[in-house]
């Protein structure tokens, strides 16, 4: 689950990670009253969405007076903010975050992620902060320093120090990073993040440390023992469809081709997404009912993926294990009686009582084509949308 910069810094504060002073904003008026109480020039004023390069595509503006601050913020909110994470449809900005401006000596990056391959918290670190990290990883990738601490054992004064002497800080700033660092990997734990991004982390023109962006993604399989980090979903950031889906234990993804598909099992659901691509065709989402999905879940799955206007046709793949094959096709005869598929649907099935859910579907007489194998399946739903 993402969370907003400013909702991140506040939580950042509370870990002593020193943040900009700042508060968020829902209006013009709101903006210049937090403006006034910083008391004083430049003022920062930031679009709050769930992407980055805000920068860059005009969401983040200095104001050097009470008058451009109204100016900026009021053609800050309310736009429709694009950037290289927005996607082509951009996003609609409803808060701002208006935080005092800083002198920047230099711009740094720094983040935290879990490393899986070597199941421990890996410290991203550059000098070259401020700019498209991907883009450095991509020309320079020594400029990136790594760090792998094992959460067993926690971060070491050796690996705090290793850090800020790679971000060549000077002395005055290295015990402030250390302090920083140290914070931030326990905010990282406490709280099950999977990602800390600050960039840029700034070192001020008075050698201070500062997290000047914030970026934080925590686990979402872990969230149950964080309930109070849970008021900090915004639903607005999120697919409207994908938040349905969640409603329901659907395990939905929207994409952007035009094949909806409903399979039983996250791993056959994947395998199903390849062997669209394969025939020629491509997935609209990633549908993942379940091992026992009960014929409301697969209503709830149809109409989940008819509301989605990308979607020409349909291709059902069910492995009756847990499920009962026969339990489906009554699902899906219920579901298609009630939602009225006017779309093409492909289906195969295989697996416990097969053959009684295959009868089911005929009998039911609606317009289903049924695939022998998982090739034919891939074959007919590509003719279907192509
Ligand atoms: P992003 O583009 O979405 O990553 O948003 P950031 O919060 O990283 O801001 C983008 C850029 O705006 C930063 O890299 C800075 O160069 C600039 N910026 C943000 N706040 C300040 C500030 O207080 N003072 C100055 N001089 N520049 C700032
Ligand atoms: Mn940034």
């Amino acid at each position: 689950m993402k969370i907003h910069e400013y909702q991140a810094k506040q939580l950042f504060k509370a870990y002593n990670v020193p943040v900009p002073d700042g508060n968020v904003a829902f209006s013009v008026d709101e903006a210049k009253k937090t403006a006034a109480d910083l008391g004083g020039f430049p003022v920062v004023v930031k679009a709050q969405i769930h992407a980055g390069g805000r920068g860059k595509g005009g969401g983040v503006k200095l104001a050097a007076s009470m008058e451009e601050v109204e100016t900026h913020a009021r053609e800050i909110l309310g736009m429709t903010l694009f950037t290289h994470q927005t996607g082509p449809e951009g996003r609609l900005v409803k808060k701002l975050l208006v935080e005092a401006g800083q002198k920047i000596k230099k711009e740094l990056y720094l983040s935290l992620l879990v490393d899986r391959a070597t199941a421990s918290i890996v410290i991203m670190i550059s000098q070259d902060g401020g700019m498209d990290i991907e883009e450095v990883a991509a020309k320079t990738p020594e400029r990136i320093i790594k760090i792998h601490v094992d959460p067993l054992m926690g971060i070491q004064g050796y690996q705090l120090r290793q850090a800020g002497f790679a971000l060549e800080l000077p002395s005055a700033a290295m015990k402030l990073f250390s302090g920083l660092l140290l914070n931030l990997y326990k905010f990282f734990i406490a709280n099950d993040c999977s990602m800390v991004e600050i960039n840029p982390l700034i070192l001020t023109s008075d050698d201070k440390v500062l997290a000047l962006d914030a970026k934080v993604d925590f686990d979402s399989n872990a969230l149950y023992r964080h309930r109070e980090l849970m008021d900090l979903r915004d639903l607005d950031e999120e697919n409207p469809l994908e938040v349905e889906a969640s409603k329901y234990n659907l395990n939905y993804i929207n994409l952007d081709g035009n094949v909806g598909n409903i399979v039983n099992g996250a791993g056959l659901a994947m395998a199903t997404m390849d062997i669209i691509k394969n025939a020629g065709a491509t997935p609209a989402n990633f549908m993942d009912v379940g091992g026992g999905a009960t014929s409301e879940q697969v209503e709830n799955a149809f109409r989940i993926i008819l509301a989605d206007d990308k979607v020409k046709a349909i291709l059902i793949n069910i492995f009756g294990g847990i499920l009962r094959c026969d339990n489906f096709a009554q699902g899906v005869v219920d579901a298609a009686k009630k939602t009225g598929i006017n779309i093409p649907v492909v289906v195969r099935m295989e697996g416990t009582n097969v053959e009684k859910g295959k009868k089911i579907l005929s009998d039911a007489k609606l317009n289903l084509t049924t695939a022998v194998d998982l090739f034919d399946a891939a074959q007919k739903i590509a003719a279907a949308v192509n």
